[in-house]
């Protein structure tokens, strides 16, 4: 019953404020005719981080995991003409299919994906003196904790941080559970929580997905 009430409100924020383009549909259809697993953030969480790359007045982006493009598009279209998205995929038709959508949404030339383990890319943008304005962290989770240490060394003061599913369904209330997932959100949280350098939270979520939750935090100006 709650899950059927999530999903209507989902609609009806989606249907006002993060209604789908054609680009935007035509991704969502591609991640089905190539058998990728529909695990993109929603269009009213997309919408939301077009919100904060507007507020945070991104030039740059950087994406970890992008899967087929949908919440690269999203990003994508909060940036100045002159702006860049440098997205990081492991899985090589995952960065294919998302390099088609991202052509066909125009964004061909904002958008780089690089292809390989975030882990790895994470040092060479550091070496080549990347800083972004926003980081979204969203690809596997056991290691979010050395994510989040990458975004702090990418960023500048008032660099936003966002990374999604650190809440798994509350599973994160039991300490040392068996999903290395879990454990590695978890590990994510604690690390957030003191890091010093940084003003975060937690925004739970519900909707169309399953109870999860995404962290956001600012690089501050003072620490
Ligand atoms: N951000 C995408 C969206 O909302 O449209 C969804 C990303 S999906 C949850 C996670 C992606 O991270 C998958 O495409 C997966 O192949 C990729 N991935 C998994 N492990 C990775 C790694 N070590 N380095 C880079 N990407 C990875």
């Amino acid at each position: 019953m709650e899950q059927q009430l999530f999903e209507a409100v989902d609609q009806y924020i989606c249907n006002l404020v993060a209604q789908e383009d054609e680009a935007l549909q035509a991704t969502v259809e591609s991640i089905t005719n190539n058998n990728i697993p529909q695990i993109s953030i929603s269009a009213g969480q997309g919408k939301f981080l077009q919100v904060m790359a507007r507020l945070c007045n991104a030039k740059k982006i950087l994406e970890l995991g992008t899967l087929a493009g949908y919440s690269t598009i999203w990003m994508a279209r909060a940036l100045p003409k002159d702006g860049k998205l440098i997205s990081l995929e492991y899985e090589a038709l995952h960065a294919k299919v998302a390099t088609e959508n991202i052509s066909h949404a125009g964004l061909g030339d904002v958008v780089e994906i690089r292809l390989g383990s975030a882990i790895d890319l994470l040092p060479v943008l550091k070496q080549e003196g990347h800083v972004f304005d926003m980081i979204f962290i969203d690809a596997d989770k056991p290691p979010y904790a050395e994510y989040f240490q990458w975004a702090l060394q990418l960023s500048h003061p008032g660099t936003l941080i966002i990374a999604d599913n650190v809440i798994r369904e509350g599973k994160v209330l039991e300490s040392d559970h068996e999903d290395e997932r879990v454990r590695g959100v978890d590990r994510f949280n604690r690390l957030l929580a003191e890091t010093k350098s940084v003003t975060a939270s937690i925004i739970q979520t519900v909707g169309a997905k399953e109870h999860d939750g995404m962290a956001i935090a600012v690089v501050n100006q003072h620490i």
